[in-house]
């Protein structure tokens, strides 16, 4: 499977051999292993170009104090290998960054994908050839590599956001992006600290950087909302039921998953229908299970805003409750709809604000004016900081895949084709871009869901459509236009008919200044499945598939 010269290259990049395969995959997180497995398999030549200097994506980049998932660990995981899920055997109910990359090593040197792929390599094009009917990727060192197929799996929040504040250049301290976390971690022992943003990273670092700094100041734009992750060791009894039958686990969590994971039924009641104390209970029940089941309190709780407004009640209430400073507590209170953003999970993020070493600021009305040698100013006041943290999340969904020259047929560049939003068929495929494929991409479920499954599911859907070409002898599969349009519809609408776009979320694209404003997510996780196992079964349904 090693890549052979070729002398003929596309005709659209300068001369000089490229090296050809039939797939190239650009990202070595959950989904570019997941893929070379399968295409390996197959029997395909395969490459792997990463921006990094290891595999794991997510959990390789963001490093930051207590990055950890909020999807249980027995499901945040790869299901394709039984003997994988058998012999692997997590520590805690909720994964931390440090355990789930070396799980991901562990996969990689198990399956002996490194010598697939090439690290270091970012890539900055691909250009696809209609005559070879082949694409090339062109990397920033300037190499090229041709390819049959090319799978972005690249990720949804890969694209790190970092806002433009004027003096940016000028502090004179140490500045930070969780999302681009030092390998070698960070020593904030007797540090003023600053971080911007109260998002999941954030909230996730305030705690443990609070502990050691000493001070620590949180610029916050807007509160979110957060419910207690109740981590701890994972239970062994549990642990060995679900192992007994990973195989029916699984497939009982593709059926029936709801967002962010399985294994606590939702619940089935509305809350509108019952009285204030039962509301209470409900509530109380789902906040001490913990995590981001608390949205599946009531069947309700994203579509009806007057449902909705009791959840936000009750977790102002437990702010008010846990903060002790009543300016400070008030300041944390969101107005929005619960879960309008992505709910966050926390470990003692609000009981943080009664350090004495921990202030909040808020930088929602008197925005961040600029950063100075000293610090950074806001409200026409300068904060002296020694170390500033930018969690400040990610140009989500369509960031990672926008900052590549990405051009299709006729030259269409993927930056024209999205410009007023992103486009897509079922979130895998585009027009104008044949044999090439997204994991997790845009009008997908995707980060609405617990997403290594959503993952799989796209890897095998696009690994067996790969082999259905090639066993057909078909050169080129491509959606047509009118089937991308009802997509596209479709998920418009889909998103529309719930609360999510009354807040400035990142899944609209919200946090970055001038992007088109779009749901990108799909919301309808197991209908979604059914929908991309029809579309094959009816000789892909809303495809052109092209002889050479
Ligand atoms: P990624 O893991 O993002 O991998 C993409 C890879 O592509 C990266 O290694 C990147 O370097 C590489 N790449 C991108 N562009 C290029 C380029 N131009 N050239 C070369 N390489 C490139 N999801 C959940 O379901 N549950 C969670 O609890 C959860 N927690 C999260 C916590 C954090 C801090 C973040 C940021 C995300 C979290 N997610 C969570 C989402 C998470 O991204 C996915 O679960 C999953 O890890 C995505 O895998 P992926 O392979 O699709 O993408
Ligand atoms: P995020 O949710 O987008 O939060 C970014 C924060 O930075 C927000 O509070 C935002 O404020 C603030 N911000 C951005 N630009 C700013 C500016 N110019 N001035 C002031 N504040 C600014 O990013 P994230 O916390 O990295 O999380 C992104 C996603 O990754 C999550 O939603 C989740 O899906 C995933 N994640 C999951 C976990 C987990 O628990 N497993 C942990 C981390 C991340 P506004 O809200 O006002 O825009």
């Amino acid at each position: 499977m090693s890549a052979t010269q070729e002398k003929s290259v596309s005709s659209n990049t300068s001369a000089g051999p490229a090296e050809s395969y039939d797939a190239i995959i650009v990202g070595a997180g959950f989904g570019g292993l997941a893929m070379l497995n399968r295409l390996r398999a197959q029997g395909l030549s395969v490459r792997v170009l990463e921006a990094g200097d290891g595999v794991g994506g997510t959990w390789y980049w963001n490093r930051y104090p207590g990055a950890r998932c909020d999807v249980e660990s027995m499901e945040y995981s790869y299901q394709f290998d039984e003997s994988l899920q058998q012999e692997w055997s997590w520590p805690e109910r909720y994964s931390g960054q440090a355990v789930i990359l070396k799980y991901l090593n562990h996969v990689a040197d198990r399956f002996d994908m490194r010598k697939d792929i090439q690290f270091n390599t970012r890539v900055s094009g691909a250009v696809f050839d209609e005559a070879a009917q082949r694409w090339t990727i062109t990397a920033e060192s300037g190499a090229r590599m041709t390819a049959k197929y090319c799978v972005m799996a690249t990720g949804c929040l890969s694209a790190p956001n970092t806002p433009d504040f004027n003096g940016s250049d000028s502090f004179k301290g140490d500045i930070y992006h969780t999302g681009k976390w030092p390998h070698q971690g960070v020593d904030f022992t007797g540090k003023r600290v600053g971080i911007i943003g109260t998002g999941s990273s954030a909230i996730q670092s305030i705690p443990i950087i609070a502990e050691q700094a000493a001070h620590l100041t949180v610029f916050q734009r807007t509160p979110n909302y957060s419910v207690p992750a109740a981590n701890r060791p994972i239970d062994r009894e549990m642990e060995r039921e679900i192992k007994a039958d990973y195989a029916g686990f699984r497939e009982r969590e593709n059926r029936e998953q709801i967002a962010f994971g399985s294994r606590f039924q939702a619940s089935d009641v509305s809350i509108l229908d019952l009285s204030p104390g039962e509301r209470t209970k409900v509530y109380e029940k789902y906040w001490q299970i913990g995590g981001l089941l608390f949205l599946y309190a009531s069947t309700d709780m994203l579509i009806n805003k007057e449902a909705n407004e009791t959840a936000a009640e009750f977790i102002r209430g437990k702010i008010r409750s846990i903060v002790k400073d009543k300016a400070t507590a008030e300041l944390l209170c969101p107005d929005t709809v619960v879960g309008c953003k992505r709910l966050c999970a926390d470990t003692g993020y609000f009981e943080t604000y009664n350090r004495p070493n921990v202030k909040l600021v808020d930088v929602e009305l008197a925005p961040i004016e600029e950063l100075t040698p000293r610090g950074l100013r806001t409200g026409g006041k300068e904060y002296e900081l020694d170390c500033i943290v930018f969690a400040t999340g990610f140009d989500a969904m369509t960031g990672s895949l926008l900052r590549m020259d990405i051009k299709g047929r006729k030259g269409l560049s993927l930056q024209q084709k999205w410009s007023e939003g992103p486009r897509t068929y079922l979130g895998l495929t585009v027009v104008g871009f044949p044999n090439m494929f997204i994991i997790s991409g845009p009008g997908s479920p995707s980060v609405l869901t617990n997403m290594v499954p959503s993952i799989e599911q796209h890897v095998n859907w696009i690994s067996d459509t790969i082999r259905d070409l090639r066993e057909r002898q078909l050169s080129c599969i491509e959606p047509v236009v009118e089937a991308e349009n009802a997509w596209v519809e479709h998920v418009n609408e889909v998103g529309a008919s719930t609360l999510f776009p009354t807040c400035n979320s990142w899944y609209l694209g919200a946090n970055i200044p001038g992007k088109p404003r779009v749901f990108m997510p799909y919301l309808g996780f197991p209908a979604y499945v059914e929908k991309c196992n029809q579309v094959r079964a009816n000789g892909y349904e809303g495809f052109a598939l092209s002889k050479a």
